[in-house]
């Protein structure tokens, strides 16, 4: 698809929002996006500390991600994709109409460095080394640029697996554990490192089962989520079609999703009543550190303490050892549903500060 002029004004939100930016700009008449992540967000050390010498975005990379709004099958608003669910036209469906694109930041300055307009307000200005203008239209009015989008607009089928180790006491009751199966690109760290993570724990509780006759006191469900990316297709779906007996008997849900992130060691996120059980884990569970001796030991809280994460959203969270909050994560499936009590806007603004108490605790 190609559109002549880029004649609309830069449009910039919160790096997630992409779906947001991309309604924001077709409501504003804009013909298309073109997207790219601020360096100030994605490579805050400067250009020597990214990748692969940190775990920061490189100048070359382009961002991915799904430019839809809301989460679930855009055909069935509301209730599950099932085969004989009636789905709506895809004119009807909450999907952008107009083509997105994104690209690196290094080619973004290629078009901001020749932007027209007024100079963007400060608090718009990167860091990527020009004077921002918002536009409309580039500074020369021969220019222009055109935005060639290479994608095939196809609808397919996607599935979710799931097994159930039934419990022994309370089979009606569940604890589900979920991790997504598709990925944008290899999905070296999202979804695989947490699909390792939940292989493994499905052949030890099915290997402990078959050698010893153990059963878990509830049932335990393994499920393994389709199209993901796609804004959370197969978990809000599967919600959708048994909400009433997760209501019911849900009793909570693991994501196993990214195990780890860019400081390799245990990327963890809890609502503030699991924190000290996360902990008191951590310093039970020894690992092998790939970066320390071969016969090193630590527990996971060492390994937490010795690697502060250093990606820019959580560097707040010093020292190192610290839980993000499930609720910040809409690809959490079903969180709203199974959250008990108090409401999810209330969980997370508690786990925000529980986790500055936690840092204080664990260095004390
Ligand atoms: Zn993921």
């Amino acid at each position: 698809m190609e559109r002549e002029k880029y004649n609309y004004p830069e449009v910039r939100s919160a790096p997630p929002d992409v779906g947001v930016q991309v309604r924001t700009a077709e409501e504003r008449g804009a013909l298309g996006v073109v997207m790219y992540r601020f360096p100030a967000d994605y490579a805050p050390a400067g250009p020597d500390f990214v990748y692969p010498h940190s775990s920061y975005m490189p100048p070359s990379a382009s961002p991915f991600g799904t430019v839809k709004l809301g989460d679930g099958d855009p055909l069935t608003p509301f209730y599950p994709a099932i085969e004989s669910a009636f789905r709506i036209p895809e004119e009807e469906a909450s999907l952008p109409k107009i083509p997105a694109q994104s690209i690196s930041y290094d080619d973004a300055w290629q078009i901001l460095s020749r932007m027209g307009g007024a100079v963007a307000p400060a608090s718009w200005q990167g860091n990527l080394n020009n004077t921002y203008h918002t536009g409309p239209g580039l500074a020369h009015p021969g220019w222009k640029v055109n935005v060639d989008v290479n994608n095939n607009n196809t609808q397919t089928i996607t599935y979710n697996v799931v097994g159930v180790i039934t419990g022994h006491e309370e089979p009606d009751r569940y604890v589900i554990l979920g991790n997504h199966l598709d990925a944008w690109l290899f999905g070296g760290l999202d979804p695989n490192s947490g699909t390792a993570a939940m292989l493994e724990l499905s052949r030890v509780f099915v290997h402990l089962r078959n050698e010893t006759g153990w059963r878990p006191r509830r049932s335990l469900v393994f499920c393994g989520w389709g199209a993901e990316e796609y804004m959370a297709v197969g978990s809000k779906e599967w919600t959708q079609q048994f909400a009433k007996q997760l209501s019911d008997r849900a009793v909570a849900y693991l994501n196993v999703d990214m195990a780890l992130e860019g400081n390799y060691t245990l990327r963890t996120m809890s609502s503030p009543l699991l924190t000290d059980a996360v902990f008191e884990s951590a310093k039970k569970v020894n690992v092998y550190a790939v970066h320390s001796p071969p016969s090193s030991v630590y527990a996971v809280l060492d390994v937490f303490l010795e690697r502060p994460l250093r990606t820019p959203r959580v560097s707040i969270r010093t020292p190192g050892a610290s839980i993000g909050t499930p609720g910040a994560s809409r690809r959490t499936p079903g969180a709203t549903i199974w959250t008990p009590g108090a409401s999810l806007r209330t969980q997370v603004a508690a786990a925000a500060s529980e986790e500055v108490n936690i840092a204080d605790k664990l260095w004390r």
